[in-house]
């Protein structure tokens, strides 16, 4: 049998993706394997893929070709991920050098599937529909020493026309309750300070299991009351479920952040009906006058897709309008790309590239003019930032996040990392604030 003592392991698309490589981390380190940042050293490789769009599995199919060429015998390589769902046996054909292929809900099974492909050297996959094991979330394997992910609903219910989530994670399963708040104590018991509470869509949490007698904002209440856990944000949210309820929790919860991400995707009827989203453009902002008059401070993100099949050049202004009058604070722009096995696959691509991308450019125009303005409104303010982690390019400076999710760097010495600070801002670049502590604050910490 080969022996495995070390792994390389590259990830793709979203924040569970994330997670889900820190997971199997864990299970390659209990195995007592290391692991390496360089590709070409390493015994094992794992590419946890993303289906999202067709950048996203281009790249990763490229990167896998590629790689192909470059292989040293006798080394392991595995398909994990939306990818390994949406493609399964396909993959073996288009790439005859992969070991095994391992989907969203087979994670757990990673180490089985090593023993399998080491002891016959056949090529192995597991690819269930559905999520329906306890995944060792303790065991993680996370970098990060100051905020984690944590794993709440895994799947989709929601079948937007234009998604494969629903078809490469499976339904919605919600996760226990007591399994969550005992990871949420046992990051606080470790240092961290920041829980971002995930899945494909966080408000439908619970809904799927009423034993439970948990939905999301009692959840959010739980969680609050774990002692060492100052931040707890959310992502990602479906408009339709976001409640009242939640709302209040923003509103009244110390611990939770007053950032949503309130995905539109598109601002005319019309579209949003062939989208499926189960939603008009008043329904939306109905729920968004809502929160703003409960949460004035609220910040609001969105993701927006532009040249979605027939949409014409008024339905676009209706987008751009929103955009304008909304003015969120973070913005994911992108430009319609069908995905096979999808509903939308079904209709014709019809938006020629240069006007899907003239519409994209367009919005990503407006949104960075928003975000100057937003950005000049900090100078001169005080913000409170969780420092994370020192600077990549300049170690001298330190780097966090606001309440709101703003990125801010300061000078300060690495041993504050993991400590609230308030920044005083002078100037922005492009996506972050520039600041120093607060004078008052660092006499208080001397
Ligand atoms: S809500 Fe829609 S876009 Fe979001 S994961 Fe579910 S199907 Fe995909």
């Amino acid at each position: 049998m080969r022996d495995l003592k070390t792994f390389f392991i590259k990830t793709y698309g979203c924040q569970m993706n994330e997670l889900d490589s820190e997971i199997m981390m864990g299970q390659l380190v209990s195995r007592g394997l290391s692991r390496i940042e360089d590709e070409n050293a390493a015994d094992l490789l794992i590419f946890n893929t993303c289906s999202i769009r067709d950048l996203a599995e281009r790249k990763a199919m490229g990167k896998l070709g590629r790689l192909g060429h470059s292989l040293q015998k006798n080394v392991v390589i595995g398909v994990t991920g939306c990818m390994a769902n949406a493609k399964k046996e396909t993959l073996f054909q288009k790439l005859p050098h992969l070991d095994f292929v391992l989907g969203t809900n087979n994670i757990h099974d990673l180490n089985t599937v090593l023993d399998e492909v080491l002891a016959s050297g056949k090529l192995t996959i597991r690819t269930d529909d559905q999520f329906s094991h306890e995944l060792d979330y303790i065991g993680a394997h996370r970098d990060d020493k100051v905020k984690a992910f944590v794993s709440i609903i895994r799947g989709c219910d929601k079948f937007c026309t234009y998604c494969v989530v629903p078809y490469t994670r499976g339904p919605e399963v919600s996760r226990e309750p007591d399994s969550i708040l005992e990871e949420c104590k046992q990051l606080a018991a470790q240092g961290y300070k920041e829980v971002t509470l995930l899945g494909q869509n966080v408000n439908s949490y619970g809904k799927d299991r009423p034993e439970f007698k948990t939905l999301f904002h009692d959840l959010l209440y739980r969680i609050d009351a774990i002692e060492g856990i100052e931040r707890v944000r959310f992502m990602t949210s479906h408009p339709v479920d976001i409640t009242r309820e939640l709302m209040e929790a923003i509103r009244d919860l110390k611990s939770l952040c007053e950032f949503v991400h309130f995905p539109l995707q598109a601002g005319s009827d019309r579209i949003l009906k062939k989208m499926h989203r189960i939603y008009t453009v008043d329904q939306y902002m109905e729920k968004v006058q809502m929160l703003r008059d409960l949460v004035p401070n609220v910040v609001l993100g969105t993701d927006i897709i532009v040249g979605f099949p027939t949409e014409t050049e008024e339905e676009f202004q209706q987008t751009y309008e929103w955009l304008k009058k909304i003015r969120y604070d973070t913005a994911f722009l992108f430009a319609y790309s069908p995905r096979k096995g999808t509903p939308a696959m079904r209709w014709k691509d019809d938006i020629p590239e240069e006007v899907k991308n003239d519409r994209l450019q367009r919005l990503l125009k407006l949104q960075e003019e928003i975000s100057a303005e937003q950005r000049q409104a900090f100078l001169g303010t005080t913000v409170e930032v969780l420092v994370e982690k020192q600077n990549f390019k300049n170690e001298a400076l330190l780097k966090g996040r606001t309440r709101c999710w703003k990125s801010v760097l300061f000078p300060g010495d690495p041993s504050i990392i993991g400590t609230l600070q308030k920044i005083k801002v002078h100037s922005y670049s492009h996506q972050t604030l520039l600041g120093e502590i607060e004078v008052r604050e660092a006499l208080k910490l001397i």
